[in-house]
C-alpha cells in the first residue's frame, strides 16, 4: 500500500478527485508496496488505480497526455544517499554555490533502474533487484579485490563485489558494470584481476572504463590524477585483450573503453564496429566514434558550433569544408581538465563567444549541457545567453541537427 505525499494542482491526478489522505491499493492490477511499483507500472497515458478511501474501497480511472508526469509524490519516494566517500567523487568536487540539487548523492537501486545510473551495490539493492526483477542493473565496480574496493569507496572497510554480483547472476538479473580508472589504485595489473573476474560472472553484460574526473575543486580531497598518455594507451590495450577473450567465449567484445582514453593516449578512435553492440553510450563511450561517420556529408548550414575540448577536434574533420565554425570553449566552471560537452557552464559558452570574431551567424549548443529545464550548471537558460551574449541561440541534440 502506498501513501500520498502530494497531488499537484492542475495534474491529471488533481482532476480526479484523489485526496492525500487516500492509500493507494494497486495500479493496473498490479499491486503497489513503494513508490517504485506505481512508477514501473504507470507508463502509459491511461491507468487504473485501486485505492482505500477510510474503509471503502474504490476504483478511478486517470488519463494524460504523453510526457506528462501524473502528479503524485509518495511517502518514502526520496532516494537512498549514498554512504560511501569515494576519492574520486565528482559531487566533492563541484565549485561553490552550485545549485543544491547537483549535491545529492544517490545511491538507489531503483532509481538506477529507472535513469540507468550507475549504483556501487549492496545487500539491500541485490534483495530490492531480486524482489523487483529489475533487470539489468547498472553497477559502479571499479575494482574486484574488496581491499582496495574498500579504498577507493572510502569507507575503511572490505567492500567485497563480486559475490553481490553473483548472486544477481543466479537470479536471472543482467549487469551493465562500470570502472572509473583512477591511476596507481586500480589501473595495470589490478585491472587485469578485475576483468578476469567480471568475465566470470554470466550476467555481467558490458563493462564500460572511463578515466577519473577531476575538477580545480580537490582542495582538502585525496591526492589522485588522470591517466597519462602511456596509462592510457596501457588501458585501451588491456581493454582490447579482453575484448578478444570475450569475443572467443561470449560471441560478444564485452568490454569498451571510453571515448576520453583514446584522447589522453594520443590514438585516433575506433570505427563504429567496435561499439556494435555497446548500450553504454550515455557514459562517454562510443560518441566520438559516431560522429566521424558524418565525415563527408553535406552541411548546408552555417553558424557558430559551440563544443567541449574534447569533440572539437573531431567536429572539426566532420564540418571540414562547411560553413561552419568550431569554437572548443574552455571549461573555466570545473577547470582545463574537464573537457565533455555536457559539463559546460553557461558563462564560459558567453566568454568564449563574446571573445571571437566570427560574423553574427547564429550561435549552436549542445542539448547535453541543458537540463529537464534548460538550465545549465550555472543555471542560465538559452535565453539568457543569448541576451548575454546578443547572438541567436541555437540548440542542437546531435550533429544531424546542423545538416
Ligand atoms: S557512490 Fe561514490 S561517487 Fe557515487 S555519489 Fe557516493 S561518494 Fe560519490
Amino acid at each position: 500500500m502506498l501513501k500520498i505525499r502530494s497531488i499537484h494542482p492542475g495534474s491529471p491526478a488533481s482532476r480526479t478527485g484523489l485526496k492525500k489522505t487516500d492509500i493507494l491499493i494497486a495500479c493496473n492490477g498490479e499491486p503497489l508496496d513503494d513508490w517504485f511499483d506505481f512508477v514501473y507500472n504507470a507508463t502509459g497515458t491511461l491507468i487504473i488505480i485501486e485505492y482505500k478511501r477510510g474503509i471503502q474501497k474504490r476504483d478511478i480511472t486517470i488519463r494524460r497526455i504523453p510526457g506528462m508526469e501524473w502528479g503524485l509524490e509518495f511517502v518514502g519516494q526520496s532516494p537512498r544517499i549514498c554512504r560511501r566517500k569515494c576519492v574520486f567523487c565528482f559531487i566533492d568536487q563541484l565549485p561553490p554555490g552550485v545549485r543544491p540539487s547537483l549535491l545529492v548523492k544517490d545511491d538507489d537501486i531503483r532509481y538506477s533502474f529507472l535513469h540507468g545510473t550507475y549504483v556501487t551495490l549492496d545487500q539491500n539493492d541485490v534483495s530490492i533487484a531480486i524482489n523487483k526483477n529489475l533487470s539489468s542493473v547498472h553497477v559502479s565496480v571499479h575494482v574486484s579485490d574488496p581491499v582496495q574496493r574498500g579504498r577507493l569507496l572510502g569507507t575503511g572497510k572490505e567492500e567485497p563485489i563480486i559475490p553481490l554480483l553473483q548472486t544477481l547472476s543466479n537470479a536471472g538479473i543482467s549487469v551493465e558494470t562500470q570502472i572509473v580508472i583512477v591511476p596507481e589504485w586500480n589501473n595495470g595489473m589490478i585491472l587485469e584481476q578485475t576483468l578476469m573476474d567480471l568475465l566470470n560472472i554470466p550476467s555481467v553484460i558490458s563493462v564500460g572504463v572511463v578515466p577519473v574526473g577531476i575538477t580545480s575543486f580537490r582542495e582538502g580531497l585525496q591526492d589522485i590524477r588522470r591517466p597519462t598518455a602511456s596509462e592510457a594507451a596501457e588501458i585501451i590495450h588491456q581493454c582490447d585483450n579482453w575484448r578478444r577473450k570475450a569475443l572467443r567465449t561470449r560471441g560478444t567484445p564485452w568490454v569498451y573503453p571510453a571515448d576520453e582514453l583514446f584522447s589522453l593516449s594520443g590514438k585516433d578512435v575506433p570505427d563504429t564496429a567496435y561499439y556494435k553492440e555497446c548500450t553504454l553510450r550515455e557514459n562517454g563511450i562510443g560518441l566520438l566514434s559516431n560522429l566521424l561517420q558524418y565525415v563527408n556529408r553535406d552541411f548546408s548550414g552555417r553558424g557558430l558550433i559551440c563544443t567541449g575540448t574534447l569533440a572539437a577536434p573531431f567536429m572539426k574533420r566532420v564540418l571540414a569544408g562547411s560553413e561552419y565554425q568550431i569554437l572548443a570553449v574552455n571549461n573555466t566552471f570545473f577547470g582545463p581538465e574537464v573537457g565533455v560537452s555536457g559539463l559546460l557552464a553557461g558563462n564560459d559558452i558567453v566568454k568564449s563567444v563574446k571573445a571571437e570574431n566570427y560574423s553574427r551567424e547564429p550561435v549552436f549548443l549542445p542539448r547535453v549541457m541543458f537540463n529537464h529545464d534548460m538550465l545549465t550548471l550555472d543555471d542560465l537558460s538559452p535565453g539568457d545567453i543569448e541576451q548575454l551574449t546578443g547572438r541567436e541561440i541555437k540548440i542542437a541534440c546531435g550533429v544531424e541537427d546542423l545538416i
